[in-house]
């Protein structure tokens, strides 16, 4: 009589893991979109800077008692080319302006920003000459926290939102992916017909 032999693939059940469909593993299915998605929306990495008072309470986010950990987003990076979110704490000055937009530019794609608090967001209290009247007049946002200070809660909130929004995006191009090479495989030298 045939002998029938399983293979059981160990794994933490919260983490799917491709297994041997030979041997009767798992597989698990599903877009490409989602799992981008799924790991951008899950390990935002901000971007450490902060302009005002709302900085304190940004702050306060990866202290214990709020533990922005949670959501994947406690590791502040301290250079923009580790940075995919940037949040704007506090009164955007005019002088800081092309500071900020700068620092944007050198985020690498796919990058989001989050205005936090009512300076950041309008000029707030400060309508004057110095200050920017709202920080969409200098980079694109896509979440804005209100309050002043918005407090800790209320930003982790905006990351939710932000979270939410990424999760519903879909990749634009193969080359987004970093795929290109296993889709259209370059073709070597020798194989090149001239
Ligand atoms: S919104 Fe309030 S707390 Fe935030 S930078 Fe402006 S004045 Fe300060």
């Amino acid at each position: 009589m045939p002998k029938r032999v399983e293979t059981i693939v160990l794994h933490d059940s919260s983490t799917p893991v491709l297994g041997d469909t030979q041997k009767g593993g798992n597989v698990v299915l599903t877009s490409v979109d989602a799992l981008l998605n799924a790991a951008r929306s899950n390990s935002l990495w901000p971007l450490t800077f902060g302009l005002a008072c709302c900085a304190i309470e940004m702050m306060s986010t990866a202290a214990s008692r709020f533990d922005i950990s949670r959501f994947g987003s406690e590791a502040f990076r301290a250079t923009p080319r580790q940075a995919d979110v940037m949040i704007i704490a506090g009164r955007l000055s005019k002088k800081m302006a092309p500071v900020l937009r700068q620092i944007y530019d050198q985020m690498p794609e796919p990058k989001w920003v989050i205005s936090m608090g009512a300076c950041a967001s309008s000029g707030g209290v400060y309508n004057n000459y110095a200050i920017v009247q709202g920080a969409d007049q200098v980079v694109p946002v896509d979440v804005y926290v209100p309050g002043c200070p918005p407090s800790p809660d209320a930003l982790i909130y905006g990351v939710m939102k932000l979270q939410q929004k990424i999760r519903g995006r879909r990749v634009r191009s193969v080359s987004e992916i970093g795929l290109s090479e296993l889709v259209f495989p370059r073709k070597k030298d020798s194989e090149v017909v001239a």
